[in-house]
């Protein structure tokens, strides 16, 4: 291998894995070569009503129209409580982790079967049937998971929006998929703070009237107890309608390709999509997927750390696990509450073996010092995984190292709401790891790069990221909006499906992620991923965050401009500005030296943690008056004092 930041699969991995490279290589070669063959034997790990006797049936091309699995029949519900009933109805499925740390819960598999179908006994009882769609409104509770298994044991579609929204994003939301019912808490609880779900759910029903959608129900669920609003006919609460039901309720016969859920994509780049997912194909490839990426064997203790409204926490936290018959974690609460040992002492307590986080998470406790990580022990974790943005090889080296201890392997996870799961990844036990790289595809999937005008490249290349066929848990439209789907997808390239990201492939096959194509700078005439620049800057010992931004530039076309966080303690200077001008040409080169270093004490981002750069370009632009949408921040307060402070003022 020609990088140096190269991690080989270590032996204690190898013994246990599920998959070795060998292995690997074999199952992959065959994907491609035959995807009918593949997940015609694959299909079936998830249980069948009727069986399905057609795979494949997808097209790029024209209307674009992607069907797996089509004459088959299942219920999402059923695979992931009922058939597991028999064999472990007495194990844990669900672990609750309170915001408190007093406070926690664990539910069987028996218990969540009475409870999903008392949910969806509830639901029914409100009207709700086939095809409707239910608006989940929650904090990070048990009575989340039910609320979305419930739905799909009615064949209704849900459509979770984030805790954090505001009454604004979840008229929008509302809205756009037209739904009628919302299930929602009196109040969600997240680092010791109430957050006024019920009374943000009154606000945006009156948005969504307005805009031309009526909710009829509003069914709450008791969090905290505290007070809210209250429309009598329309608003019920859950425990009372739960104790009206039974704790029975036979799930529907769904199609393989009846939608199963719409999610908002999380709006870094713009208005947020209402992706659409399918039944049975999504729950193959999440189930799937869950197994073989974090090498999950029966009776691990799993833990996702991404909260229930990103797709993250819809395959990863419920569907996925739940499949497999796993025990999965939810954690109502915040990394650094009550303290930035959190997650460790989480892990310690529920003696966790996967652990699945974001770059923003880690980056921010590499920020506040080692020693909340090695005062725990972390001796039960087997793997820890990333996901949501390019991890800079600085944190993913503290992760293995502090975190993990050197033992354990990272699974970078590179996907997208759109592709349902993970599509870049390692395989623990098989893949040699590479600090910054999401390594190789999963099963199945065909990833090309390829240039401007579309010429796939071979071998070592930096181009734009396409898939070159379908797998079973691609999104299959744009709700309400296919002409949205085809146009956004599939036309900048023609018959491949164009995901939006940079992307370099190194000698040895590897994937690199290098942020969205609209991130890609232009230096004289030098192309450069702002992730580069980022990683160089983090490199350095007293920066825990930057983000990078091109600008207009009169000689070299395009300058660089970078945000920059310090670590806890560390003091910004003129100092230490040119410090990191010259530190990014030593770790880069001449043509990547900063032009401007703007120091900033926090960063735009998107609720699930994501930097929204197209707010630090309009900054860097001098051009703040059009920042555009903004509904999707998690700090507003965060882009004033950028601009105040700005470097670029004309
Ligand atoms: P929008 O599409 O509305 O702008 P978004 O792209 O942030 O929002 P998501 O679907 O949540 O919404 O995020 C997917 C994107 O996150 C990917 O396209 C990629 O840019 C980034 N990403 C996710 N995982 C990784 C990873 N492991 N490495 C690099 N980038 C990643
Ligand atoms: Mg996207």
């Amino acid at each position: 291998m020609s990088d140096v930041h190269v991690h080989r699969v270590q032996p204690a991995w190898k013994k246990s894995a599920l998959i070795d490279n060998d292995t690997y290589l074999k199952w992959y070669a065959d994907s491609v070569k035959n995807p009918d063959k593949f997940w015609g034997k694959h299909g079936k790990r998830i249980d069948w009503f009727k069986p399905f006797t057609k795979v494949k049936n997808t097209s790029f091309n024209g209307k674009v129209s992607i069907k797996w699995f089509e004459d088959g029949q299942t219920n999402v519900s059923y695979n992931c409580i009922d058939r597991h009933l028999k064999k472990r109805g007495d194990q844990t499925a669900i672990i609750w982790e309170g915001d408190n740390p007093y406070d926690d819960r664990k539910i069987t598999y028996n218990e969540l079967y009475a409870h999903v179908c008392r949910f969806a006994n509830v639901l029914k009882k409100h009207g709700v049937k086939k095809g409707d769609r239910v608006t989940i409104y929650m904090p990070m509770i048990p009575e989340t998971a039910y609320a979305m298994l419930a739905c799909t044991r009615l064949g209704a579609i849900h459509s979770v929006v984030f805790g954090g929204f505001s009454p604004d994003a979840l008229a929008g939301r509302i809205d756009d998929c037209k739904s009628t019912i919302v299930v929602t808490a009196d109040e969600g609880l997240r680092g010791g703070k109430p957050i006024p779900l019920k009374d943000n759910t009154d606000k945006a029903i009156d948005i969504a009237a307005k805009a031309g959608t009526k909710v009829e129900k509003v069914v709450v669920v008791r969090r905290t107890g505290g007070k809210t609003g209250w429309v009598p006919g329309r608003d019920v609460w859950y425990h009372d309608e739960a104790a009206t039901v039974k704790a029975d309720c036979k799930p529907e016969k769904m199609k393989a390709e009846d939608p199963l859920f719409i999610l908002y994509t999380s709006g870094s780049t713009g208005k947020p999509k209402g992706v659409l997912h399918t039944t049975a194909g999504y729950l193959v490839y999440v189930s799937m997927t869950h197994q073989y990426v974090f090498d999950y064997h029966d009776g691990d203790i799993y833990w996702c750390t991404a909260d229930v409204g990103w797709v993250t926490g819809h395959s990863y936290i419920v569907y996925g696990p739940l499949a497999n018959g796993a025990t999965t974690l939810m954690f109502e609460g915040v990394p650094n509450y009550p303290s930035q040992s959190r997650f460790w002492d989480v892990i310690d307590k529920h003696k966790v073996n996967i652990f699945y986080t974001a770059p923003t998470a880690l980056r921010a406790l590499m920020g506040a010092g080692d020693g909340y990580v090695k005062k725990t022990s972390r001796k039960s974790l087997r793997v820890l995984g990333t996901v949501g943005e390019p991890i800079n090889p600085e944190a993913w080296e503290w992760y293995f190292n502090v975190v993990g201890n050197a033992k354990v392997p990272i699974v970078d996870t590179w996907w997208q709401t759109e592709t349902g799961g993970i599509l870049i990844t390692p395989l623990p036990g098989a893949t040699d790891l590479k600090a910054g790289s999401a390594t190789r595809p999963f099963f199945g999937v065909k990833p090309q790069l390829v240039n401007g005008d579309g010429t796939a490249l071979e071998g070592a290349a930096d181009g734009n990221l396409c898939i070159a066929d379908s797998w079973p848990g691609q999104m299959r439209t744009v709700y309400g909006d296919h002409d949205r789907f085809v146009q956004t997808y599939f036309s900048t390239y023609k018959g491949k499906y164009f995901t939006g990201d940079g992307c370099r492939r190194d000698a040895d096959g590897y994937y690199w992620i290098t942020g969205r194509v609209d991130d890609v700078i232009n230096v004289s005439g030098h192309r450069m991923g702002t992730a580069e620049v980022e990683s160089a800057l983090v490199s350095h010992d007293k920066v825990s965050e930057a983000a990078v931004v091109g600008y207009p530039h009169d000689i070299k076309g395009q300058g660089i401009y970078c945000y920059v966080t310090l670590m806890a303690g560390a003091a910004s200077s003129e100092d230490l500005r040119k410090e990191l001008v010259a530190h990014v040409r030593k770790e880069i080169g001449a043509i990547a030296t900063p032009d401007k270093i703007q120091f900033a004490p926090g960063l735009p981002k998107t609720r699930s943690g994501k930097i929204m750069r197209r707010i630090l370009r309009k900054i860097a632009e001098d051009d703040y008056g059009a920042l555009g949408d903004t509904s999707t921040l998690a700090d507003p307060a965060v882009v004033d004092d950028l601009v105040a402070n700005r470097q670029n003022k004309r």
